[in-house]
């Protein structure tokens, strides 16, 4: 046996001892359907938070065919909470395209699966790895940096070219016999043991193995261009209320927050401007806002506020609906305006306002 399949075999030992329990791993032989949509959950979203949706998920479309079937305001309502909602839409397309196209089957070649929508290399690399035996590595974040950590790798893991070098390592290594779990003890050992930072190589199964770790530097490895700063704006949302209703709007069907139902909100990178431009739509408003709160996406920062405005004298179109105050549970609403209607009820409960 070679050095290189040594810390494999060591990998899958520890795998076998000390391999999570989680509940799309409970099906054996995989489901492909439950590795699927476990994978897209896991995209951005730490592992406790997923069992939960993941087991809700199951309980309301327990096969592609029942999530195809379902109207896209039940999927999006089920997935409020974790974020990143063209994740759930594209689930819902892609299983509608399983229906017609494969007869409600995924497909078992990482080609066909990744002309779905929402499944790239990584979620086709790890179908097919988990559910249908295949050697194929899944090229997520924790693989990229216990491997460039492993080889002390000094390519930039964020480059195509780094990208590929430890993808044709993995390929390389990948046992025939257990793909899948090869692909599952690296995801494992990444957000538990060899994590970004500051790594616990005093319990890793690998050190004797790991290049990183010999040469002192597992905690500069791997190596990775600084990100662009995230944009920030400013955010004015106005709370408009009608007898017992609330104004709601729905955003447009592409880009941030697509198709989510919002308080009216107006959005400029000047305070200034936003504020001109909710006044220019929704007439004046006061100038104390009733909250305030600064919401973090990947690549923008929003410092929103809101407002209590009168209803506007323009003619509202579709994009507007008045919403009563026990329907808002039904409707997908984006993640700001979760918050804030949390903040309200807290604060009208006696909390405080959370800025
Ligand atoms: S020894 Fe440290 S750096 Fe190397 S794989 Fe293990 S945890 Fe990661």
């Amino acid at each position: 046996m070679t050095e290189r399949n040594k810390w494999v075999e060591k990998l899958l030992q520890w795998f076998d001892r000390t391999g999570r329990a989680l509940p799309w791993r409970e099906q054996k032989p995989r489901n492909p359907y439950h590795v699927w949509v476990s994978e897209i959950m896991l995209q951005q979203t730490r592992v406790d938070t997923v069992k939960t949706y993941f087991t809700e998920w199951m309980r309301r479309f327990p096969t592609i065919d029942a999530l195809a079937r379902a109207p896209e305001e039940e999927v999006l309502r089920l997935w409020q909470g974790l974020g990143y909602y063209s994740r759930a839409r594209n689930l819902h397309r892609a299983a509608r395209e399983v229906l017609l196209q494969w007869g409600g089957t995924l497909p078992r070649t990482r080609e066909a699966l990744r002309t779905l929508p929402g499944i790239g290399d990584y979620t086709a690399g790890a179908i097919c790895s988990m559910a249908f035996g295949q050697k194929t590595p899944a090229v997520d974040g924790n693989l990229l940096r216990v491997l460039a950590r492993l080889y002390a790798l000094d390519e930039d893991v964020l480059s195509l070219a780094g990208r590929r070098k430890i993808t044709g390592l993995a390929e390389k290594v990948i046992p025939a016999a257990r793909p899948g779990d090869f692909n599952e003890a690296l995801m494992d050992l990444g957000a538990l043991i060899c994590i970004p930072l500051n790594p616990h190589c005093d319990q890793c199964p690998l050190a004797a193995y790991c290049q990183g770790f010999q040469q002192h530097r597992a905690s500069e490895l791997p190596v990775r261009k600084k990100k662009a700063p995230q944009k920030e704006f400013h955010a004015v949302c106005l709370l408009v209320q009608q007898e017992n209703a609330i104004l709601l709007h729905k955003r447009p069907d592409k880009g941030l927050l697509a198709s989510l139902w919002e308080l009216p909100t107006f959005l400029a990178p000047e305070k200034n401007d936003c504020l001109l431009l909710a006044r220019e739509n929704f007439g004046t408003f006061g100038d104390v806002p009733l909250w305030c709160h600064k919401h973090v996406f990947s690549h923008q920062i929003w410092y929103m506020e809101a407002y209590e405005a009168e209803t506007p004298a323009f003619p509202l179109d579709a994009s507007y609906r008045w919403v009563a105050a026990d329907e808002l549970s039904a409707l997908p609403l984006s993640g700001p305006c979760q918050r804030f209607f949390q903040d309200l009820r807290e604060k009208r409960a006696g909390g405080k306002n959370k800025r």
